[in-house]
């Protein structure tokens, strides 16, 4: 007997933007739980980035027990508030994971109750996987706190965490309930944090819309010094695109093997890994984008059609302006670099599957890589 059948489940994955989503008078919040008629006699514990909550104090969670007061009738009550550690370094273990798993347990939190994570990229990608993995996957609503967190991770629908020194090695793919990005709580941010998240903008730019590179690259000094006028926009736009390829684009769970959004990723994941986590996965997707980008440039020298010399340098001028880093010593261990190929290859599922550019705005995908080139390439960033 064979009983072959298709699943297809549908998601609706919510994403908004809005500024001092804390406010009382600011609805945006308070409108993510609307459909749900019961959701008064829901329950939710909230985990906030331990990041965010030094930046604003006690502030904080005052300001957010006093918006779920202001909103009881339409909002899920609050079990537990926890501040939590946030950082690449909570994915180095599962410590933040089985805290999820246990409030979960604790406060009786059902498949239809809430986590609510208040923080950065890694710390969403830790509490999501055990938000995702109690009960098979309670509600998570996404808050993220930082540039990279909303311009990109929080537009995602995995989770993971690290381990065998390996990127995002154990996870899930889980849609979040909902995703509320606030402007306001990128002011509080340290400034390398500020900027390490517009590598993630310029990769989508480089893909897929040569308008937005432009503008950018327009706005680079502006957005560096961090004026939200010019950030704002980028912002914005850069989680349009990633939301629109992850929900439009046929492959949500990954399945196939091209990726374009792990553009840059190959160097960037293992330049992470081979720092022990000291570079920051922006700043790893800065330079792994450079390193892919002269690759593309360097192909010229086999065939036609490749990135150009002059597009080449407007992409290393804007990744400077933007104030990320172009150049880092451990490009210089090339044998430990090139094993982060190894490890993609593994992790796709057999088959090489790199993006590479044609131009700005034509990505292409590639299966095969002169290592040589990529040395070379390798050589000029260390
Ligand atoms: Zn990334």
């Amino acid at each position: 007997m064979l009983l072959d059948s298709t699943v297809l489940p549908k998601f609706s994955h919510r994403v908004r933007f809005t500024r001092g989503a804390f406010d009382a008078a600011n609805p945006a919040l308070r409108n993510l739980f609307a459909a749900d008629e019961a959701i008064a006699t829901r329950r939710a514990v909230v985990l906030i980035d331990d990041g965010v909550a030094r930046a604003y104090g006690d502030a904080l969670e005052t300001k957010l027990r006093a918006y779920f007061a202001a909103h009881a009738t339409s909002m899920p009550v609050i079990a537990e508030i926890c501040v939590v550690p946030g950082g690449e370094a909570v994915k180095q273990d599962t410590r933040l994971c089985d805290l999820v798993v246990e409030l979960v347990e604790k406060h009786r939190i059902c498949r239809k109750s809430f986590v609510i994570a208040i923080g950065g990229g890694a710390m969403l990608d830790a509490v999501g996987f055990g938000s995702a993995i109690a009960h098979r996957g309670v509600r998570l609503v996404r808050l993220p706190t930082t540039v990279l967190a909303q311009d990109d991770a929080a537009m995602g629908v995995k989770n993971g965490i690290n381990r065998f020194g390996k990127k995002n090695f154990v996870g899930a793919f889980a849609v979040p309930f909902a995703v509320l990005c606030d402007e306001l709580l990128l002011e509080t941010l340290p400034d390398a944090v500020f900027r390490a998240g517009f590598s993630e903008a310029v990769k989508i730019a480089l893909l897929k819309d040569p308008m937005f590179f432009a503008e950018i690259e327009q706005n680079a000094e502006r957005i560096a010094a961090r004026n939200l006028d010019a950030a704002s926009p980028v912002i914005r736009r850069s989680a349009e695109l990633h939301l629109r390829h992850i929900a439009d684009g046929g492959d949500p769970f990954e399945s196939n093997a091209a990726r374009p959004l792990d553009f840059g990723h190959w160097a960037a994941h293992r330049l992470e890994s081979m720092s022990g986590y000291a570079i920051s996965h922006g700043d790893a997707v800065a330079l792994g984008l450079l390193l892919d980008c002269r690759y593309s440039n360097l192909m010229n020298s086999k065939a036609e059609g490749w990135l150009s010399d002059a597009d080449y340098a407007r992409i290393c001028a804007c990744i400077k302006r933007l104030g990320l880093p172009t150049h880092h010593p451990l490009f210089a261990d090339q044998d430990a670099l090139l094993r982060g190929l190894d490890e993609f290859r593994e992790h796709l599922g057999g088959t090489l599957t790199i993006t590479m550019l044609r131009g700005i705005g034509r990505g292409v995908e590639i299966h095969e890589l002169d290592t040589t080139l990529v040395r070379a390439a390798a050589t000029e960033l260390a």
